[in-house]
């Protein structure tokens, strides 16, 4: 069901910054159901009423109000048939015929939708997420059809950082494990610009360990032994026990190296597909022009240094953020939440969340050194290890 056009402008107004449906902080696990109780109430009373009055006119058998009772019939089937509109969910002004069929409002709430009753799983797809308008019309549709053809039972959650800091890839998947349905028992940390194209990946529950979908010898750009950024499932249980990612890396780049690190000193194996006959070249697209969407490489303060390293300070157990607003949207069927996220920044421990007062590193000589075994930075050979794809 599309209920939003593709080039509908008022999409970007959900998307971005739209008005505050509510707000908190870390707030787990997330109820918002006592609107749509009191709305079935007010609903089961009112059809109780008609019929009742149905019931009475019916037995005093006068031909006029048998025909009141007729319409009156009639009135009571049109209400219980019709889908009622609800408006709740998306308050962007002027859109809100958008969200108009109460099978799908809230699925992230209604918590135990399962499309697939063969599927005994559940993924949450956590899409981190900032301007990136048009990748995200194609890879909804996609991502949400593929997975259709496998019978995956899947939500797709946009997590779209709000605030003024730089990009937290690493913090948004953070916030979108705490945020999603807790009858998601998976999660898959999904890149919004890479589409799976081989029918033969799979998308399962990664029973044993991690399932790294992106392996190295299939994503367009990444092809490191160590690599598992672009679309990574990983079990609740495992991301919990790894205490989720870091949330030092502010701009681009290593949280995924960190986050590896992390499995490797759990004991977590990683797994990947294999025997597929397609290879770098056309196992996924990567909607990525690099000029475009340029890559925030700067570093600034001790930035370069700290992060180099291991991080055994930070993680899903400390993330602060704000969830300013929650909204319900699908785009060519695909239904989606979006949450509109403000992280927070402790700028002692990471001034590097914001580098425009201090463009340049600060020197070596003043920077603390960790130990150097913690270091998680991968040893790349360009030629072999980086396409220049995106
Ligand atoms: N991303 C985003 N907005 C940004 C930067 C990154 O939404 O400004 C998200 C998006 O999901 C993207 C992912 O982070 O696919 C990885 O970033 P990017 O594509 O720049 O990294 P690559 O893997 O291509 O080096
Ligand atoms: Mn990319």
């Amino acid at each position: 069901m599309t209920l939003y056009g593709e080039d509908d402008p008022n999409i970007r107004k959900c998307i971005r910054h739209g008005p505050v449906a509510h707000s908190r902080r870390n707030v787990y696990p997330p109820s918002a159901n006592t609107p749509k109780i009191s709305n079935n109430i007010k609903h089961l009373s009112f059809v109780w009423e008609m019929g009742s009055t149905i019931v009475t006119m019916l037995r005093l058998r006068r031909p006029t109000t048998l025909l009141w009772g007729f319409g009156l019939c009639l009135l009571l089937l049109f209400y219980v048939t019709v889908p009622s509109t609800n408006t709740d969910q998306c308050d962007c002004r002027g859109h809100q015929r958008a969200v108009t069929s109460s099978a799908f409002i809230g699925q992230s709430q209604q918590e135990d939708i399962r499309s697939y009753p063969n599927d005994k799983h559940k993924m949450a797809i956590l899409i981190p997420f900032r301007d990136r308008f048009e990748e995200l019309l194609e890879f909804a549709p996609h991502i949400h059809n593929f997975l259709n053809t496998q019978h995956k039972n899947h939500h797709l959650y946009i997590i779209n950082q709000v605030d003024g800091l730089r990009f937290n890839r690493a913090s948004l998947l953070n916030v979108g494990f705490l945020e999603s349905g807790i009858d998601c028992d998976y999660v898959a940390m999904h890149d919004v610009d890479l589409l799976p194209m081989n029918a033969a990946l799979t998308y399962q529950y990664p029973h044993d360990g991690p399932y790294h979908v992106a392996a190295p010898h299939l994503h367009p750009r990444y092809h490191y032994p160590t690599f598992i950024g672009g679309i990574l499932l990983v079990k609740r249980e495992h991301f919990r026990k790894v205490d989720g990612l870091s949330n030092k890396y502010w701009g681009w780049g290593l949280e995924d190296d960190e986050f590896f690190a992390r499995l490797k000193e759990a004991k977590l194996e990683v797994f990947r597909p294999g025997n597929l006959t397609s290879g770098t070249k056309d196992t996924f697209k990567h909607i990525h022009d690099r000029r475009v969407r340029r890559r925030d490489m700067i570093k600034c303060y001790n930035q370069q240094e700290i992060t180099r390293h291991r991080d055994r300070q930070t993680g899903l157990s400390t993330i602060r953020y704000r969830l300013q607003s929650k909204k319900e949207m699908t785009i060519q069927g695909a239904p989606m939440t979006i949450l509109n996220v403000e992280l927070e920044c402790d700028r002692y421990v990471t001034p590097w969340c914001d580098c425009t007062e201090n463009i340049g590193n600060t020197p070596k000589s003043q920077q603390s050194s960790p130990k150097s075994d913690d270091v998680i930075v991968p040893r790349l050979n360009r030629k072999k290890h980086l396409s220049h794809d995106g």
